[in-house]
This record gives C-alpha cells, structure tokens and sequence, in this order.
C-alpha cells in the first residue's frame, strides 16, 4: 500500500482525527491553509471523489457529503464564523478527499483560498482545534 490515506485510515500513519464513523473519516490537514483546515475521505480507497457510489451503498455520496457537511458546521461553531469554504480538486494524493477551511476576516487568502499560503500553526492550536472539533462531531 503506498496510499497515505489509506495509511491514516489503517492507523499506520498518525493524524489528527476529528470525525470517524464506518465509512468515513475527517482530520486537520498537517498543511493547513488556515486553522481547522480538515480533510474528509472515505475509508475505502477511490481515486476521485466522483468515484463514490450514487446507489445505496452505505459510502454512497450523498451520506459523503452529509458527512462533509456535518463537520463544516461544527467547524462554524468552534470558530464561530460564517464561511467554511470547500475544495474538490484531488491532485495532491490520489485518494478521494475534501478539503474543509474555515474563513477568518483579515486570514491572508484576500477573499479567496491561496494555495501558497500555506499556515505555520502550533501544535497546541492544532490540538485545541482537534479537541474542540471532537467535542462538537462525537455523538452527534
Ligand atoms: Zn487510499
């Protein structure tokens, strides 16, 4: 296997796990564009996020998305925010996966997302937002 998802997935790799249930996982991006930038995959192994079932398959899409959607809320309570902006490209590891930042005023992506701006963030910010995400994802 030389697909770091599916490392992280495996627990081969450690990551900052925000969310995890049967088929799907969420965890902070260890190149975040700003803090709380998480990443949602499926824990089967698809190339592309268009990849996913359409039927009902218990990792179809649309429970994907209920998944992606979940975590974006709890990252708009935890930082108590109004955008979190969402990604699709799937160039960089080629498992499918979601890209979730959160938009802060004044964050240096000059109302967008600049993909250079890649954030230095402490690890105890990391773990505060991890903890926090968790609180907010477990149980619900
Ligand atoms: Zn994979």
């Amino acid at each position: 296997m030389d697909c770091i998802f599916c490392e992280i997935v495996a627990g081969n790799i450690p990551a900052r796990k925000v969310y995890e249930d049967d088929h799907f996982l969420a965890f902070l991006d260890i190149r975040p564009l700003n803090l709380g930038h998480t990443l949602v995959i499926p824990k089967k192994h698809y190339r592309w996020v268009w990849d996913l079932p359409m039927g009902d398959e218990p990792d179809n899409i649309g429970q994907y998305y209920k998944v992606v959607a979940k975590v974006a809320k709890a990252l708009k309570k935890v930082f108590d925010i109004e955008q979190v902006k969402s990604v699709v490209l799937g160039d960089e590891v080629p498992h499918a996966h979601i890209w979730l930042i959160p938009a802060f005023e004044n964050d240096g992506h000059g109302g967008a997302i600049n993909f250079k701006k890649v954030k230095k963030i402490d690890e105890k910010e990391m773990e505060w937002v991890a903890s926090k995400l968790n609180e907010e994802l477990i149980n619900k």
